[in-house]
C-alpha cells in the first residue's frame, strides 16, 4: 500500500534518538534550546522570538492565550481547517466564528470574513492550506483595520515563503505543528513565534506549569529549585529527544522541500489535462508543500478512493469542515457554500519526502485509468 503520509526517518535520526537518550537529560534541555535556534535562523529574522513546545495544538492554545483570547470572545476561522484549531479555542472560552474559503486558494475569504466582524471579535487565525499560501497583506490589512490579534496557523508551511519572506518572519503569532505526519517531525512537537521579549516569557511560563524558572538555566540540562508561579500554565513544553529529532530533520529541510515541490509539480503535470480533476493552482515556487490534494466531482470521490484503495493506493481528506462536526454545527457562520463544495471534492494523494517520481506515476496512472473508463 502507498500510505497517504510516510517519515522521512533515517540513521541521522536514529542517531539523534540514540543521543539524545545517552544524555540522560530527558525533559526539556539543550536539544531543545538548539532547536528553537535552528528553526530562529531557518525564519532569518532578529525580531521574532521562537519557542519550542508539545504539539502544534499546544502552541495553538498558547498563542490564543498571548492574544489575550478568552471567554466571550468571538475568533474567526476558516471551517476548512484543522479540529486542532476549534478545539484550542474552546480550550480558552471563545466562541468560534465560521468562515467560508477561497473556491481558487481554498484559503480563508476575506471578504467573507469581513461580514463576520463584530464588537465581540478579538482575532482571527489563518492558516495556509498546503501549497498556497495566505493573502497575508490583505490579513495584516483586516486584522489593523477591526483592532484584532493574528493568528498564522502555518502548520502546513514550515519552510515556505511568501513573496520572498520566510513564513514566521512576519505574522503577529505564527504557530507550527511538527508532528508525526508534518514535512519537519520531531514525532510530536510545535513552535510558536511571538514578537516581544514579554509575550515570550509569558510562552514560558505557559508551557512549564507556569514557573517561572529561566528556560536558560534548562537549556543547560538544569533546573532551578525555587522560583515563583503566579499564573495557570499547561504540561506543554518540548522534550529533548523531539527537538533531537527535529534537528535531525532541519538538517534536511533542502532536500525535504525540493523532493516534496518535485513530486507535486509532476502530480500536476500529470494530472491537470484530465478534465474531472481540478489540481492546485500554483507552480509551487517558493513553498515546501505539505499535501497533495486534487478536487474531484463529488459524487464520485468516495468511489475513486475506494478504487485507489483496492489497487493498493491510499488517499485522504483534509478535512471535513469544521462547521459539519456535532460539537460545532451551532457555531455562528456566514455562508459557507464553498467549504461545503470543498469538504466533499477534496482528496489527499501520497506526499513524502524524497518521494519516489515512478510512485507519482504509478498513482497518477491510477487516476487517469479510473476517469478514463468512464467510472460511474
Ligand atoms: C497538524 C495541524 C495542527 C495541529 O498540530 P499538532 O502538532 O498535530 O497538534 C493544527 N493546524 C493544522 C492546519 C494542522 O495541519
Amino acid at each position: 500500500m502507498i500510505p497517504v503520509f510516510k517519515p522521512l526517518i533515517e540513521q541521522e535520526e536514529i542517531n539523534a534518538s540514540k543521543e539524545s537518550l545517552e544524555l540522560g537529560w530527558l525533559g526539556m534541555g539543550s536539544y531543545v534550546s538548539q532547536f528553537e535556534q535552528t528553526v530562529q535562523k531557518i525564519i532569518g529574522t532578529n525580531d521574532r522570538y521562537v519557542a519550542a513546545v508539545s504539539t502544534g495544538t499546544a502552541a495553538l492554545h498558547i498563542a490564543l492565550l498571548v492574544a489575550g483570547v478568552g471567554k466571550g470572545d468571538e475568533v474567526i476561522v476558516a471551517s476548512f481547517n484543522c479540529s486542532a484549531d476549534f478545539q484550542a479555542i474552546g480550550w480558552v472560552g471563545a466562541d468560534i466564528v465560521f468562515c467560508d474559503c477561497d473556491d481558487d486558494t481554498l484559503e480563508l475569504d476575506l471578504k467573507r470574513a469581513e461580514e463576520l466582524v463584530s464588537p465581540k471579535t478579538k482575532a482571527i487565525i489563518v492558516m495556509d492550506y498546503d501549497c498556497i499560501l495566505s493573502d497575508h497583506d490583505g490579513i495584516a490589512a483586516f486584522a489593523k483595520k477591526h483592532n484584532l490579534r493574528v493568528i498564522h496557523d502555518a502548520a502546513h508551511s514550515f519552510g515556505s515563503y511568501y513573496k520572498g519572506k520566510p513564513v514566521g518572519s512576519f505574522s503577529d503569532i505564527c504557530v507550527f505543528s511538527h508532528d508525526p505526519v508534518k514535512t519537519v517531525t520531531c514525532l510530536d512537537g510545535g513552535t510558536i513565534v511571538v514578537r516581544t521579549e514579554e509575550e515570550l516569557k509569558y510562552v514560558h511560563e505557559l508551557r512549564l506549569l507556569g514557573m517561572q524558572q529561566p528556560s536558560s538555566v534548562m537549556y543547560q540540562n538544569q533546573r532551578a529549585w525555587t522560583f515563583d508561579v503566579e499564573r495557570v500554565g499547561f504540561r506543554y513544553h518540548m522534550l529533548n529527544m523531539h527537538a533531537a529529532i527535529g534537528l535531525a530533520q532541519l538538517g534536511k529541510l533542502d532536500v525535504i522541500s525540493s523532493s516534496r515541490r518535485e513530486a507535486s509539480r509532476y502530480y500536476n503535470q500529470l494530472l491537470k489535462d484530465i478534465p474531472s480533476v481540478r489540481v492546485p493552482n500554483t507552480d509551487f515556487e517558493g513553498v515546501n508543500p505539505f499535501l497533495y490534494y486534487i478536487r474531484v466531482p463529488a459524487d464520485q470521490r468516495d468511489d475513486l478512493r475506494a478504487e485507489l484503495k483496492k489497487n493498493g493506493v491510499d488517499t485522504g481528506i483534509h478535512w471535513q469542515p469544521g462547521h459539519l462536526f456535532s460539537l460545532w454545527k451551532d457555531c455562528k457562520a456566514g455562508s459557507l457554500d464553498v467549504t461545503d463544495r470543498v469538504g466533499k471534492e477534496i482528496l489527499s494523494l501520497p506526499l513524502h519526502s524524497k518521494m519516489s517520481m515512478s510512485v507519482v506515476k504509478e498513482v497518477a496512472d491510477q487516476i487517469h485509468a479510473y476517469f478514463s473508463k468512464g467510472a460511474k
